[in-house]
């Protein structure tokens, strides 16, 4: 006997319905976040039994409960409270252009499927290669997150810097890249999935701002040429994801230069201050990187992932794969940007170019300019209360959102990092407040990313004045 499930599952008329309720849920949210009062950011789970509870399904044939328990019991990215790891709070309009683009589920790997997802790709890439100022031969596409950005753009540096044709006959050249020790650790997982083993990342000395040590790098290179790797690449961190440490790229660009490297830029998290005039010039020397990694989803207020891989030479992205995949297209050499899986990893992609341009659509730049400096201002008026506070310490002046500090009182006693790691844990279990922690050089420090732009001194107040009451022992 045929059930009538399936009509179900496409009625339009529930789908309205459900549709509503869950907006008008979403909106109740929204506004109670933004209230005085605001709401905690996170709530602590034990896994084991969160997922025995959902095994059961406990909301079966109730949508909207489900719906609303999600939303209810996540990580509240639109709490002013939340300040952990680095994904900001989506922008309504942002997460609605989400849900289109997954209700009408044009795959990106070719023009065919994809064709008002990619024109506006095309749109979004170009407004941030004007903005990085990258000239007229630069190009880019958008990927499912900065570890595959990464790693696209060192594909494509091993194609462009090596002479043999690893693509078609394999690898027997052993090879490597200078970074910063302070890299995000996706860099060193590319350069292992590239078959170059732990050699082959070379992991330069930062200084005392956790900045690569650029008087290092002549050294590294001859060490490492002397142990017969060749060196294809320099990685610039901008910033370094522990501490919001820009490199120096005008200097590492000219050493790439010098010796003829790729030059790639992790900006993952702070390429997003190229939206700001004030704050841009962390980024000086970007626009001499081969390649450059960008995060919309870390300081940009889009929904994750969405993430631009832009090059200065842009027919360089087109080598990064070189097998033939003829069903796809009837001529695989010609350069046409609007097959986009020519370039990218993936065959089908969401369309988060959308996500993008539907905020450049409703507020232009302006919007994305005033967030960087309000997160920005917040990191820097969170760093002065520290400085001032007598108890505590911050690691560094911040450059960026995120800022590294410690409770460190007058004439305390035990271990600094198993205090401040306790600490970390007692926040998070009582809420209402959301950070993380991070090591640096061997000691455990609190870390915050301030990515709410409605996180105030107040809020800040309240976060170092509940420390001041947590037992320490
Ligand atoms: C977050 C981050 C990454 C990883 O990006 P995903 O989008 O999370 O894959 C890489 N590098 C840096 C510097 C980062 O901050």
């Amino acid at each position: 006997m045929k059930s009538d499930i399936l009509q179900q599952g496409y009625d339009g008329v529930s789908f309205r319905k459900l549709g509503h309720e869950i907006i008008d849920f979403l909106a109740d949210y929204l506004e109670s976040a933004n209230s005085p009062e605001g709401i905690s950011a996170n709530k602590k789970f034990d896994p084991e039994e969160l997922y025995s509870d959902f095994k059961k399904m406990p909301f079966k044939g109730e949508s909207l409960q489900l719906f609303q328990k999600v939303v209810g019991d996540s990580v509240h990215l639109h709490s002013r409270k939340y300040m952990g790891h680095q994904i900001s709070p989506t922008l309504p309009v942002s997460a609605l252009a989400g849900l289109v683009s997954d209700f009408i589920n044009n795959g990106m790997g070719v023009f065919e499927m994809g064709t008002l997802g990619t024109a506006m790709e095309r749109s979004v890439v170009q407004t941030v290669i004007d903005l990085f100022e990258l000239g007229n031969e630069a190009d880019g596409v958008l990927t499912s997150g900065g570890t595959l950005s990464n790693f696209t753009a060192l594909l494509t540096a091993r194609a462009i810097k090596v002479s043999e044709p690893i693509w078609e006959e394999g690898q027997t050249q052993k090879l490597g890249l200078l970074v910063s020790e302070q890299a995000h650790y996706c860099v060193d997982r590319a350069v292992r999935m590239m078959g170059w083993g732990a050699d082959g990342i070379i992991k330069v000395p930062t200084n005392d701002r956790y900045q690569i040590e650029v008087d290092q790098l002549p050294l590294a290179l001859k060490e490492a040429e002397d142990r017969g790797i060749k060196i294809i690449a320099v990685v610039g961190s901008a910033c370094s994801t522990s501490t919001g440490s820009f490199d120096d790229l005008n200097s590492l660009a000219v050493f790439a230069q010098a010796h003829n490297l790729w030059f790639h830029v992790d900006a993952a998290h702070g390429g997003a201050l190229i939206f700001s005039k004030k704050h841009r010039q962390l980024l000086a020397g970007i626009q001499k990187a081969d390649s450059i990694t960008m995060d919309f989803h870390k300081m940009l207020l889009t929904p994750a992932i969405t993430t631009a891989l832009l090059y200065k030479n842009g027919k360089n992205a087109y080598r990064t794969f070189s097998q033939k995949a003829q069903y796809l297209w009837k001529d695989s050499d010609t350069q046409e940007w609007y097959n986009l899986a020519k370039r990218t990893f993936e065959c089908t992609k969401t369309m988060m170019g959308f996500k993008v341009y539907a905020a450049l659509n409703e507020y232009g730049t302006p919007l994305y300019e005033e967030y960087i400096d309000q997160v920005q201002n917040n990191a820097k008026a969170f760093a002065e209360l520290i400085n001032e506070a007598h108890d505590f310490e911050l690691a560094l002046e911040p450059q960026t959102n995120i800022v590294c500090f410690r409770f460190n009182p007058p004439n305390i006693k035990g271990n600094l990092s198993e205090i401040n790691a306790r600490i970390r844990e007692n926040l998070v279990e009582a809420g209402p407040f959301y950070l993380v922690q991070t090591e640096l050089k061997g000691e455990k420090w609190l870390r915050v990313t301030l990515s709410n732009p409605f996180t105030s001194i107040i809020e800040l107040k309240e976060l170092l004045n509940q420390i001041r009451t947590i037992p320490l022992s």
